[in-house]
């Protein structure tokens, strides 16, 4: 039934599974898809700006700041909005009309207004089935270090660290009259926005971010795990630098197998062998909340006859992913 071993790395993180107090730690990746992946936000913002209905006459004279700039994928000034696909189309030689309305819509609208925009949409409509998170409950006693600021991972699993912080739920948008909030920031782009205390926004971390207390419980957690596993993780696509360098000082000071889950883990995997001298660093591509629903599916079924199901098994974990990925198309 089952042609190939599986791999070692799947073995691994489900040992870790087994063993208490792992540190999984948790990019976009570990919430796709129920999460809003980062690409998407710029043209829901548009559309956001558009629906508002009024615009500023004129371009804003203030340029977006870097978190604002980062999630509008702006890569310097307004003007290089969608750069790439500017260069793209006027290779063709015609800019289509579309483009250059987002441009100028991107060119009115403020950093403020950006980033309460952001908030709500990467405030999730809580799921009823959510495998990704709900598979820690299989766990034994796992550390969470959570990257994502959509606080679902605290919706299916208590105890976890936010090290980047939460946006406030739906209910708690609502009730603040959020959308109200954001129409008030859009006609007025001098406005000030609220400030949510200890949320990261996406873009370059402040070096100072291991300082915070969540930082030392995370350290203390550290110590006592046998299993560090990275889940979607990309550090920020390196933007997260205070983060990287907190995991990897730790790594090289209590070393312990790494295992890198992503779908394109393998650049990572070298990253951090090369950079903690460790060889125990172990690639896993996969989806993760497929993964993570196969694990759950493998507590209830066992796929060959030998199978113990005392404990998380590779073979039927290999062979009930393949199925649902089968399934999924
Ligand atoms: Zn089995």
């Amino acid at each position: 039934m089952v042609n190939r071993p599986p791999p070692i790395a799947l073995s691994l993180l489900l040992e870790a599974f087994t063993l208490p107090r792992s540190v999984y730690v948790l990019g976009a990746g570990a919430s796709a898809p129920t999460t809003l992946m980062m690409q998407q936000l710029p043209s829901q913002i548009i559309d956001r700006f558009w629906k508002f209905g009024a615009f500023p006459a004129h371009p804003l004279s203030l340029p977006l700041d870097i978190n604002a700039s980062r999630i509008m994928n702006i890569p310097g000034d307004r003007l290089d909005y969608r750069s790439e696909e500017l260069r793209i189309k006027r290779q063709l030689d015609s800019l289509s009309e579309e483009i250059q309305f987002e441009q100028e819509l991107a060119s009115r609208i403020s950093s403020e207004a950006v980033k309460a925009i952001t908030i709500r949409l990467l405030s999730p409509e809580p799921p009823t089935f959510c495998p990704q998170y709900q598979v820690f409950q299989l766990a034994q006693e796992p550390s969470i270090f959570n990257l994502n600021v959509d606080g679902l991972a605290w919706r299916f699993y208590r105890g976890v660290l936010d090290l980047h912080g939460t946006v406030p739920d739906r209910e708690l948008l609502s009730s603040l009259g959020w959308n109200a909030l954001e129409d008030s920031l859009l006609e007025f782009p001098d406005l000030r926005g609220p400030s949510i205390p200890g949320l990261v926004y996406p873009g370059p971390e402040d070096l100072t971010i291991t300082q915070r207390p969540t930082y030392r419980g995370a350290e203390q957690l550290l110590f006592c795990a046998h299993y560090v596993v990275l889940i979607g993780y990309s550090f920020g696509r390196m933007d997260d630098v205070a983060t990287y360098k907190f995991l990897c000082t730790h790594l090289r000071r209590t070393p312990k197998p790494v295992i890198v889950v992503d779908l394109d883990p393998w650049d990572l995997m070298l990253r951090i062998q090369d950079e903690v001298k460790s060889t125990k660093v172990y690639g896993f591509r996969a989806h993760w909340n497929v993964l993570a629903q196969a694990i759950i599916e493998t507590t209830r079924v066992r796929h060959h006859k030998s199978c113990s199901m005392s404990r998380p098994c590779p073979t039927c974990v290999s062979y009930s992913y393949q199925r649902l990925l089968d399934r999924l198309g």
